[in-house]
């Protein structure tokens, strides 16, 4: 029996996805095998790749100058890829902290380039900062922010745009493909797969082609965008199966109406899920409300010794890792664009019975 997961990451996957994987298994249309055993180089994934990638940039609206790299090392290999490609040593880079990952990146930046953070919303990270107090540096190799703090819950509601023409790179791990964006806005979009795209193991990249052939000597080649840029992402083998799967997620995107109305869904979705929280007083969640996730809503109760009641009878009642994250206690709930409405509503009232019980 399938349950509703709501897994932060790896996190579900549209179950006609997985069923199509099911399907063409074993022999992948005619060509007698798996597309798990096939050559990266081969006529068949060949085409799967170059359709993933055409369907992504169709689901983005991705500009012709950007290069869309798939690669592997996850949104943290980026953390060392972002500074390794686009700084020189001793440059200064911006970076913009309002939670865990933004601190995991500023952390490796600090091995590359002079850090400056331009903006910390501060303990306990539930807010973004006020963008007229950013303090950007005049000439920063790029300014680095994480759109959505996976842990922490908060998300930015607006793409901000900096007057001094430096690339604004975006670890979009947790909210990429959640709504439409402006990919012009951007130098790097990066991201993990897992949370909303794929399966582990695949890594996208999407760059601006005038910050290629920046990366400084000492990258390793299979990090360097250009050197991946120039061989098609296949300049080592790819992950291909992780590939694939994203490009089965990307077609089930477009079957769902594209971006704009899978945006209007996780909206709803995440309204219907906070409704519920601010309405009672058992339920809590800290985030600023212009603030709040679509993604990743975390929630504490009124009695936190009652945290392990919860986790198990919503265990019992189909409704799966909920924990929150170790850093933070509490509840979390993941609802990426493969949880569907129903599972927010079988979570909500799994809480209102919940609350009548214990409160
Ligand atoms: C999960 C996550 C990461 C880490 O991703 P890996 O693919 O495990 O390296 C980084 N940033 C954000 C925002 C995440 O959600």
């Amino acid at each position: 029996m399938r349950v509703y997961n709501f897994s932060p990451g790896p996190a579900v996957l549209p179950q006609e996805v997985l069923e199509q994987a099911r399907e063409e298994m074993l022999d992948w249309r005619g060509t007698g095998m798996s597309v798990m055993e096939m050559s990266h180089r081969g006529k068949a994934f060949i085409s799967i790749a170059e359709a993933a990638e055409a369907d992504l940039r169709e689901l983005l609206g991705v500009p012709k100058s950007y290069k869309v790299l798939f690669l592997q090392g996850g949104a943290m290999g980026q953390f060392a890829g972002v500074p390794l490609n686009l700084s020189k040593p001793g440059d200064t880079v911006d970076y913009v902290n309002t939670g865990a990952w933004s601190k995991k990146a500023i952390g490796e930046a600090k091995q590359y380039a002079r850090v400056n953070v331009a903006a910390d919303a501060g303990e306990p990270y539930t807010n973004i900062p006020l963008l007229s107090n950013w303090k950007v540096s005049e000439n920063a190799a790029y300014l680095h922010y994480t759109p959505n703090e996976t842990i922490g819950g908060v998300e930015f509601h607006f793409v901000p745009e900096l007057k001094n023409g430096t690339p604004l790179v975006a670890d979009m791990s947790s909210t990429l493909l959640s709504r439409p964006i402006d990919i012009a806005k951007f130098g790097v979009i990066y991201g993990g797969a897992q949370k909303n795209v794929g399966p582990a193991g695949l890594t996208l990249v999407i760059v601006r082609e005038d910050l290629l052939g920046r990366a400084r000597p000492g990258t390793p080649a299979f990090m360097d965008y250009s050197a991946m840029a120039k061989e098609g992402s296949m300049l080592n083998t790819p992950p291909t199966y992780a590939w694939y799967m994203a490009g089965l997620v990307f077609q089930w995107l477009k079957r769902q109406g594209g971006l704009k109305a899978m945006g209007e869904t996780n909206r709803r979705k995440a309204e219907l899920l906070y409704t519920a929280i601010d309405s009672s007083s058992f339920y809590k969640n800290p985030v600023q409300h212009d603030a709040r996730s679509w993604m990743n809503i975390p929630f504490v109760l009124a009695r936190p010794e009652l945290d392990k009641t919860f986790i198990a009878e919503a265990k019992d009642a189909g409704l799966v890792t909920l924990e929150g994250h170790r850093s933070v206690g509490g509840m979390r709930a993941s609802i990426y664009n493969a949880m569907p409405l129903a599972g927010v509503e079988a979570l909500v009232s799994f809480m209102k019975e919940f609350e009548r019980k214990h409160a």
